[in-house]
């Protein structure tokens, strides 16, 4: 039996870096709090529980002080920065580079389009973390939609500025702009294509990749939006393609019948999980040549 981990899957460079960030500080203190999921991956994160790592939620943050706290990659509105100003919170920023230049972007543009009335557009999942970290750039007012059909949402007498969640997808956003711009009424529209090619480069990379093999096994924790997004790209190239986020959900009827297995993740999928999903098909595979 074929049995092939892509190589382009595995954790981005945002995702290692937080990691690496946290397993830093715990070298030099015993306990340091994390808010929201440093990954959004099981495994992962119970690894750096045991090291110290606690995950804590919004709710919790705002009535914490004295402390010590990670912000992961997805980074944190203004307001999160601001309280722990206010509470002697010591904060170790993991934002990813990419995450904070879109940020500034977003604050910059505010700042500048407010005088000609412009609506700010976030194309992206609400209530993502990342998400509202960018809504926070323009004192919530940013208008986050989903897709094409919430476009009503939108005044088009108005100027429009257009960014996307880095982890959203090239084809969505280029969809949602070509409306814009087709329904905007004698008003400028600005496209700020600000996807994230980490994770845009894996769709063409992903779609060939599902192709070559009769099954795929798609690895990812159910929080992950890319994961969610990646996955359904497999899907519609290769209708055989299951989604799993542990190696207990694997399920040997799948490799009954078939000869070739291609496993794959999402960018906060670590490449350790993915060699051990193909060590126990490997198993799998000679008990059913047995
Ligand atoms: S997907 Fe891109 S923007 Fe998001 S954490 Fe990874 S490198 Fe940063």
């Amino acid at each position: 039996m074929i049995i092939e981990i892509d190589q382009n899957s595995g954790f981005c460079f945002g995702v290692v870096e937080a990691i690496r960030k946290a397993e830093e500080t715990l070298l030099q203190q015993d306990v340091l709090y994390c808010l929201g999921d440093i990954v959004h991956n099981d495994a992962e994160v119970d690894r750096l529980t045991k090291n110290g790592l606690i995950t804590i939620d919004h709710e919790r943050f705002f009535t914490m002080k004295d402390a010590t706290v990670l912000l992961r990659a997805h980074g944190e509105p203004p307001s999160t920065y601001e309280y722990a100003r206010q509470n002697n919170i010591r904060l170790i920023d993991a934002t990813c580079p990419v995450v904070l230049k879109l940020q500034q972007r977003i604050r910059l543009g505010y700042e500048s389009g407010k005088a000609n009335n412009a609506q700010f557009v976030i194309f992206g999942k609400k209530g993502h973390a990342e998400v509202n970290g960018l809504v926070g750039q323009t004192k919530g007012e940013a208008i986050v939609l989903e897709g094409t059909s919430e476009l009503d949402k939108l005044d088009f007498t108005r100027p429009i500025e257009l960014y996307s969640q880095t982890t959203k997808d090239l084809e969505g956003f280029h969809l949602l702009a070509d409306e814009l711009e087709r329904r905007a009424i004698n008003v400028p529209v600005k496209i700020h294509d600000t996807v994230c090619r980490q994770v845009a480069h894996r769709i063409p990379a992903i779609r060939q990749f599902s192709a070559r093999f009769e099954l795929i096994l798609f690895v990812s924790g159910l929080k992950s939006s890319n994961g969610k997004m990646l996955y359904n790209i497999c899907k519609s190239v290769n209708p055989n393609s299951k989604f799993i986020s542990s190696i207990e959900e694997l399920d040997a009827r799948w490799i009954e019948s078939i000869d070739s297995v291609g496993i794959c993740g999402a960018t906060s999928t670590p490449k350790n999980l993915l060699e051990e999903v193909a060590e126990v098909v490997r198993k799998l595979a000679i008990e059913k040549f047995k």
